[in-house]
C-alpha cells in the first residue's frame, strides 16, 4: 500500500487538497482528528490528563477543556513532556492502527493528512510526501479573512513551524495553492495520474 504524506505550513489548504483526493476516492487519515479522538471521553489518555494536570481540565460533560490544559501543559518542557508522554503512544498506536485497516480493506494507496509530518522526521516513513505551498503573506491573509485569526496570531503561529524551504526540501511533489481554487484541480488530477503510476510499480 502507497502512504502518501499530506504537509503544509498553517493554512495552506491541506485540508482542502485532502478533500480532493477522497473526491477521487483516496481514503485519507485525518492526524488532526486521531489527535482529537484520543483525548475523547471514555479514552484512557483523557483520565490519565485529568491526574497530571488537574481533574478541573474537564468540562461538565466529561470532555476536554482544551485551552485550560493548554495554559497548565505548555508553561514549560516538562508540563508539554508530560502531555506528550500520555497522548502521543496513543497517536501513534491509533495512527499504526488506521494504516493497517486500509490495508486490510486493501487499498492500494492511502493520505496521511499531517501537518506536522517534516517537523516530526514522518515523512521518512512515507513512500510519496506531498507539501502544498503558499507564500506565507497570502497565509497570513487567508488565515484572518476565512478563520478570523488576528494578523498577530497568524504570523505566531507561522512563525512556530519549520519554514517553507526545510519542509519543501522533504517535497516529492509540490502543489501550488497561491493561486485560485480551480488551479488545484489540474494540479490534483497530475497528481493521482503519479499516485496510479505508483501504486502499480
Ligand atoms: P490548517 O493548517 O489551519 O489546518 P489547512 O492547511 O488545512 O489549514 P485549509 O483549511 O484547506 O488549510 O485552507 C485554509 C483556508 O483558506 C480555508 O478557509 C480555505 O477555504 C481557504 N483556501 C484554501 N485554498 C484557497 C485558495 N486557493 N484560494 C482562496 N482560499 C483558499
Amino acid at each position: 500500500m502507497l502512504r502518501i504524506g499530506l504537509t503544509g505550513g498553517i493554512g495552506s489548504g491541506k485540508t482542502t487538497v485532502a478533500d480532493l483526493l477522497r473526491s477521487h476516492g483516496l481514503p485519507v487519515i485525518d492526524a488532526d482528528l486521531i489527535a482529537r479522538d484520543v483525548v475523547k471521553p471514555g479514552e484512557p489518555a483523557l483520565a490519565e490528563l485529568a491526574e497530571a494536570f488537574g481533574h478541573d481540565i474537564l468540562n461538565e460533560d466529561g470532555s476536554l477543556n482544551r485551552s485550560l490544559l493548554a495554559t497548565r501543559a505548555f508553561v514549560d518542557a516538562k508540563h508539554t513532556e508530560l502531555l506528550n508522554s500520555i497522548t502521543h503512544p496513543r497517536i501513534k498506536a491509533e495512527t499504526a492502527r488506521r494504516f493497517a485497516v486500509a490495508e486490510a480493506a486493501g487499498e492500494k494507496a492511502v493520505v496521511y493528512d499531517m501537518p506536522l509530518l517534516v517537523d516530526n522526521g514522518l515523512d521518512k516513513d512515507m513512500d510519496l510526501v506531498v507539501v502544498v505551498n503558499v507564500d506565507a503573506e497570502t497565509r497570513v491573509s487567508r488565515l484572518v479573512k476565512w478563520r478570523g485569526l488576528t494578523e498577530e496570531d497568524a504570523r505566531r503561529r507561522l512563525d512556530a513551524q519549520i519554514s517553507d524551504e526545510q519542509r519543501l526540501a522533504a517535497a516529492d511533489v509540490v502543489i501550488d495553492n497561491n493561486g485560485h481554487l480551480e488551479c488545484l484541480d489540474r494540479q490534483i488530477a497530475d497528481l493521482m495520474v503519479r499516485i496510479r503510476g505508483l501504486e502499480v510499480e
